[in-house]
Formats: structure tokens, C-alpha cells, sequence
């Protein structure tokens, strides 16, 4: 069956009605006079955020090379108040606010960029945008982290919640999410979490509930080779990779779920019969069952392509397939009614009238599939072209991310204590 196009985009958990209680309750949290205080002074030290996003954005962090931009970011979180920062066995930058404490509610960013050592990166300034490579993804986050700390700090948090800082290594691409893996794995500090927020990129209204997992793969075919003409009949491995993609496009995918064939190549010359085609492909997913499904479907079509494809060669000309999985991200949803969605839903609501869920691949991916309630925030501000060095970033409702950030953590403490 043909994908049917119709069922793209697919719907979302929907957002938390009005929680009139739990408004209440934070609007009589921050009408206090020690939090407006700190609403303001999160406001007042705009500028110096900025100068942090910079500082962070312009030490290099290109993935397994995290430690100069972690070295810097331990040493601004220790400045903005944290117990002294450690250094975990992956490279994770880890610190606790106000003492240790059983199941911590965990506040991240990453550290690594998608750059690799030989990007230059600079940064200038065109009208109201930063422009540069990194510039938002994740200097952003990194830099609300630490003035979210320095807020928190101002009013004596946490009371109730034992809160872990941490800044992730690898959770770019290549990196695989090795940071959270450790985080959150067997003696990893966030094993008993009660939550985790990853503060990542810009904006000030999505809430990323839904973790889109993904599963790649590198398949490789090889053959005996020949002369296009001489040879005519052997098995060829392009062909046979484009049947494969033929028959992946023909795959009937389940709603949410996505394929892609982003890479292939192969052969020497237009006259010779390939000895050797590979392909890189991936199934994007928010349900892990569905993730399994596909791969299952994308392996038996590239295993009966290739049968097929032998039919009666003699043994030794058969053409012959490998299949490696490179990268591997879990999906998973934390449900509209776990507390912390409907306490970042609230303070959303409270800071900037309009929220939405999204779904998105991220960090928190790691922790929403082992049932850690988990999210995703916009640090705030607005950016385009990540991944790019035309990253750009413009501050506006810049300090609105760091409040949002504060906002749920204080609804919350009203929802969780
Ligand atoms: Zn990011």
C-alpha cells in the first residue's frame, strides 16, 4: 500500500484544560513579594544573560569533544549558586542546588553543539539577530539554566523538591543520547528522578510532550561485480537498493511514524556493474512498538529484494547484505496529566497566555521511554536555521523562557510537594 499522505500531520495528546486551583495557587505564589523581586531581577539581568548565551555559544563543543564548553559551564553554575559541579563518567556537568536529596526533579540543557572541531565559529550582529553557528541550540538553554539557578537561589529553593542541575553530552545526532543514557541508567545521579525539564532551543509556548524515537540503519550490498555489457545478469547492488526503497515506499506506516532513505551511494563507473552499494535509512516514531514494526518491515523487504535478486545465481556471484544499526533514540509520551505537564501548561498560561504540546526528539526522549515524566522547553526568545552557521537568534521574550522555566517549577511545588 502506498503511504497514505492524508494521515500527516498526526494529532497530539491535547493540552491540560484550565486548572482553575492550580491558577490560583500560582498566582498567589507569584504575587509574593520575595518571587516578584526575582521576576524582575530575571528581567534587570537580560544583558548579562545574553553575554552568558555568547560566552557558552563561543566555546567549542562539537560532539565527543564536550569538555572545554562542560569546564565552562561548571564553572558559571558554581558562580550562579550551585554546590560544587562535578564531572561524570560520560562528561556529563552535574550539580545539585541546596544539598543532595532523594528523587530530584532534573533541570537540563546540552552542551554539545552538531558543529564539527574545523567549523569556525563567530558571531555578528544584523539588525535585532545574533547570527552564528550554535548561537541558540544549546547556548540558549545552557544560559537559562544558570539563570534559573541564580533565581532559585534568590528565593531560597528548594524547600521541598531536591533539584539536580545538569548539563548533557551527545544529544545531537551522532551522540545518541549517551548523556541521558548515563543520567538516567543504573547509578546514573538522575536513576530515581521524579522528573526531568530539558531546556533546548527557543520559545516560549510549545511544550514538548511526545518524544519522536528514531531507529537508523546502514545497509551495505555487495556482488561479484562485472562489465555492464560482458556481464550482463549478475546481480547488481544499486538495483537492488532501489527495489529496497521502492519497496519501503510501497510499506503501509502506521500514523506517527515516518521513513526516510537520506543516504546512498555505490559503483565506480557507468559501465561496470557495481560490487558494492550501501544505504543510510531511518524510521522516525512517537510509539516504540511502531518503531519495531517498521524496522521489521524495512529488514524483510531488503532480505527479500536480495533473495529475489539472486533467484539462480550461482553461489559464489550472490550478492550479499549487511545491516548495522547506527543511532537508536527511544520515543515515548508523558501524559497531559502528569503533574509537570500540567505545571508547565499553568505557568505557560500565566507568563504568555497561549500554550501548545508538541512533539519533538530530544533528551527527554530517554526518560519518557523508561516512564520518567519528562519535557522539553524553549528557552525563550525566537530562532531559525539550527544546525546551520546561519543559526540566528533574536531576544525577543528572552527572560520569558527563564520565568517559564521558575513558573513551573513554583506550580509545581503547589501540584507535587
Ligand atoms: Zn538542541
Amino acid at each position: 500500500m502506498p503511504i497514505d499522505l492524508a494521515r500527516f500531520p498526526r494529532a497530539l495528546p491535547s493540552i491540560p484544560p484550565d486548572d482553575p486551583d492550580l491558577r490560583d495557587a500560582l498566582h498567589r505564589v507569584l504575587d509574593r513579594v520575595d518571587v516578584r523581586r526575582v521576576i524582575a531581577q530575571v528581567r534587570a539581568e537580560d544583558a548579562h544573560t545574553i553575554e552568558q548565551q555568547l560566552l557558552l555559544a563561543s566555546t567549542p563543543a562539537p560532539p565527543f569533544q564536550e569538555e572545554e564548553r562542560g569546564r565552562l559551564f561548571a564553572r558559571l553554575l558554581l558562580e550562579a549558586g550551585t554546590d560544587a559541579p562535578r564531572v561524570d563518567e560520560v562528561g556529563n556537568v552535574i550539580a545539585w542546588l541546596g544539598g543532595e536529596g532523594a528523587r530530584p526533579l532534573v533541570v537540563s540543557a546540552h552542551l554539545d553543539t552538531v558543529f564539527p572541531v574545523s567549523q569556525e565559529i563567530q558571531f555578528h550582529k544584523d539588525g535585532d539577530r545574533w547570527i552564528g553557528p550554535g548561537i541558540c541550540d544549546d547556548a540558549r538553554g545552557l544560559t537559562a539554566v544558570l539563570a534559573l539557578t541564580r533565581a532559585l537561589v534568590r528565593l531560597d529553593y528548594p524547600p521541598d523538591i531536591p533539584l539536580l542541575l545538569v548539563g548533557t553530552v551527545g544529544e545531537e545526532g551522532v551522540g545518541n543520547l549517551r548523556g541521558v543514557r548515563h543520567l538516567f541508567g543504573a547509578g546514573g545521579a538522575g536513576e530515581n528522578a521524579r522528573g526531568f525539564i530539558s531546556l533546548d532551543g527557543a520559545g516560549v509556548n510549545r511544550i514538548i510532550a511526545s518524544g519522536v524515537g528514531s531507529r537508523r540503519f546502514r545497509a551495505v550490498v555487495e556482488g561479484p561485480g562485472g562489465h555492464s555489457w560482458v556481464d550482463w545478469g549478475r546481480v547488481n547492488p544499486i538495483h537492488l537498493l532501489a527495489r529496497a526503497v521502492a519497496a519501503f515506499d510501497d510499506l503501509d506506516l502506521p500514523a506517527g511514524t515516518t521513513l526516510n532513505v537520506g543516504r546512498i551511494e555505490g559503483g565506480t563507473s557507468v559501465n561496470a556493474i557495481p560490487a558494492r552499494a550501501w544505504m543510510e535509512y531511518e524510521v522516525r516514531s512517537e510509539s516504540e512498538g511502531h518503531l519495531a514494526l517498521v524496522e521489521g518491515a524495512m529488514h524483510g523487504a531488503l532480505t527479500s529484494v536480495v533473495q529475489d535478486g539472486n533467484g539462480s545465481a550461482r553461489p559464489d556471484e550472490e550478492a550479499v547484505l549487511e545491516v548495522d544499526r547506527i543511532g537508536d533514540r527511544p520515543a515515548g509520551t508523558t501524559s497531559p496529566d502528569e503533574p509537570l505537564v500540567r505545571a508547565a501548561t499553568q505557568a505557560t498560561r500565566a507568563l504568555v497566555d497561549r500554550a501548545e504540546l508538541a512533539a519533538s526528539s530530544t533528551d527527554a526522549n530517554l526518560p519518557m521511554a523508561l516512564g520518567i515524566p519528562a519535557i522539553t522547553l524553549g528557552a525563550g526568545g525566537e530562532a531559525g536555521e539550527a544546525h546551520t552557521p546561519r543559526e540566528w537568534y533574536r531576544n525577543e521574550k528572552g527572560p520569558e523562557g527563564v520565568l517559564r522555566a521558575l513558573f513551573t517549577l513554583l506550580a509545581l511545588e503547589q501540584i507535587d510537594p
